[in-house]
């Protein structure tokens, strides 16, 4: 039977099973189209990024005897729509049956589902044999429960799976190793040399340019430093696992001016879109740890674990369980728009500054500070969530719907009110300069509260508890002590705090 194979861009895995055997009645299709440009504005190292490495996985698919149809965004039979492209495909090649790979996506789903209905051809989908849990692994667990704690959901993986487990215990004794890590990078450990790839994009940069896309963000298209293939994911992979991975717990959550990526892996495009899988990602990791030891620690690497087999599925598992709700979830009701210089990085707050300016030069910036900068600002000043998100999830070189909307309206934003975190992730000054060196340089002072060199953030984190005290938290023991410490306060000193908060959100373009 002729059948016609979809895979997307984020479907990249040369190991998926559909390629254990060559068969010359399966075309293989991949597609760069305007559709998947105009859902959102992307940063501009994304999309070379990503068609680069579609084209890559092409060239791999074809280099094993497959056949492939690629078609670039400006081929003239490109009809830029999916429903399109494969309605003339099935016509041209003479198809009798349509299989894809489960997306990922919600809106994909969907999109597929429905084009599926409208077909007179048999149709199939496959599982993309990535992630270590099914699509509904966190409703299944947590059935009939109201809320779902991460925690629970990563024990049950790190036992389900024997990582890091000793029987039935955790190896070293403790399931938690965040009071050894999490420190302030002070300039101790040197930080190894980046990993470079110096990846030409300038073709895949003309074509999108020919076709006017619109997009924004930095390039220096002859010198892309994204992973693009397999090999280079692997590279990054064995970089981390040689170099970065003695300190990744320790300074997981540390910020400073010099370095932007610090001990992080930077793996992450390279696993959504699937050019590595995050067992083996565990293996290497595990292997490094177990092969190292004392030099590397525990707590290193139970921190990286975490990150991969707890939070990373535990994500997928919430975007599945809630969606399509989820994607309009405004708790606070907040109202507010992005300031201009969201696109610019043009702030005299030096954090913000520092983080936007990283993430416009390089499509990147890590946790925390995509968490405790950037989405803090967010909350605190009352953006909607939809801005938030739209921004987060066109400036990530990662940033695909499942893991961008349940980090940044879940957890960064508490949009969905204490489904994927049980506080409000949100800080004065006071935790951006004990986990950065950022305050040094910085036009406000961290210690003032009000005035016009007062920090913004510490106004605003006192009218943000103040303003939800009542309506929104007031039943969160998490916050309690927060309320305890606003009861306490001076009432002058606090109005005078709420007046300069609100002047701070009218004033937002200019800080
Ligand atoms: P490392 O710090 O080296 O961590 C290793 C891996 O763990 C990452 O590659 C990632 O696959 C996984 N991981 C770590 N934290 C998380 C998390 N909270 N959720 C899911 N996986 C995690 N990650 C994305 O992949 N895409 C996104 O669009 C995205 N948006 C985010 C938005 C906000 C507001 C926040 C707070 C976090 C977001 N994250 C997102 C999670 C995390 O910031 C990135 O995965 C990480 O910064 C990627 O860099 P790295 O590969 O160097 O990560
Ligand atoms: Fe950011 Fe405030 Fe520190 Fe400036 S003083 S870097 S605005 S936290």
């Amino acid at each position: 039977m002729k059948t016609l194979r979809l895979i997307l861009g984020d479907q990249l895995n040369q190991n998926h099973s559909w390629f254990s055997n060559k068969d010359e009645n399966i075309i293989y299709v991949l597609m760069e189209m305007m559709q998947e440009q105009e859902y959102v504005t992307h940063h501009i190292q994304k999309i070379c990024c990503y068609f680069a490495a579609m084209e890559g996985f092409s060239d791999f698919l074809k280099s094993n005897s497959h056949r492939v149809n690629y078609m670039k965004l400006d081929d003239e039979e490109n009809h830029q729509k999916l429903e399109d492209n494969l309605n003339s495909l099935i016509k041209k090649f003479e198809i009798e049956k349509f299989e894809y790979i489960l997306p990922d996506e919600y809106r994909l789903d969907e999109q597929l589902k429905k084009y599926c209905n409208t077909l007179s051809i048999d149709s199939d989908y496959i599982d993309s044999e990535h992630f270590l849990n099914s699509r509904n692994s966190v409703q299944e667990l947590f059935a009939q429960k109201k809320s779902f704690l991460m925690e629970t959901f990563y024990r049950k993986m790190r036992k389900d799976h024997k990582i890091l487990m000793d029987g039935e215990e955790p190896i070293g004794g403790k399931w938690n190793f965040d009071a050894e890590n999490r420190k302030k990078y002070d300039g101790k450990v040197s930080v190894p040399d980046e990993l470079i790839y110096n990846n030409n994009l300038s073709s895949q940069k003309k074509r999108i340019d020919k076709m006017k896309v619109n997009y924004f963000g930095n390039i220096e298209e002859e010198k892309v430093n994204h992973p693009i293939n397999r090999a280079q994911g692997l590279m990054a992979l064995n970089h981390f696992c040689e170099k970065l991975l003695p300190h990744f717990g320790t300074y997981e959550d540390a910020m400073t001016e010099k370095f932007s990526i610090l001990f992080h892996s930077r793996i992450s495009f390279a696993l959504n879109t699937k050019m590595i899988h995050p067992k083996e990602v565990i293996s290497a990791v595990t292997s490094a740890w177990e092969n190292n030891l004392p030099t590397i620690t525990i707590a290193q690497v139970e921190g990286f674990v975490r990150q991969v087999i707890g939070w990373r599925e535990y994500m997928r598992g919430i975007y599945w369980a809630k969606m399509p709700e989820f994607a309009n979830l405004n708790y606070f009701n907040h109202q507010a728009k992005l300031p201009d210089w969201f696109w610019t990085g043009k702030t005299k707050m030096n954090c913000l500054h520092h983080c936007i300016s990283n993430s416009l030069d390089n499509a990147y910036a890590h946790h925390i500070q995509r968490l405790m900068v950037i989405g803090n600002f967010c909350l605190l000043t009352e953006i909607n969530p939809n801005e938030v998100d739209e921004w987060y999830l066109g400036v990530y070189i990662d940033a695909i719907e499942w893991v961008e909307i349940t980090n940044t309206r879940g957890m960064s934003q508490f949009a969905d009110g204490g489904i994927v975190g049980t506080k409000p992730y949100i800080s004065s000054a006071n935790y951006i300069d004990k986990m950065s060196d950022y305050c040094k340089n910085c036009h406000y002072d961290k210690k003032l509260k009000t005035g016009e060199l007062a920090c913004p953030f510490n106004s605003l984190y006192w009218d943000f508890y103040h303003r939800n005290r009542e309506s929104k938290l007031r039943l969160n023991q998490r916050v309690s002590m927060m309320f305890n410490l606003l009861e306490k306060m001076d009432k002058n000193e606090l109005k005078e705090m709420l007046d300069h908060a609100n002047s701070i959100k009218k004033n937002i373009e200019i800080l």
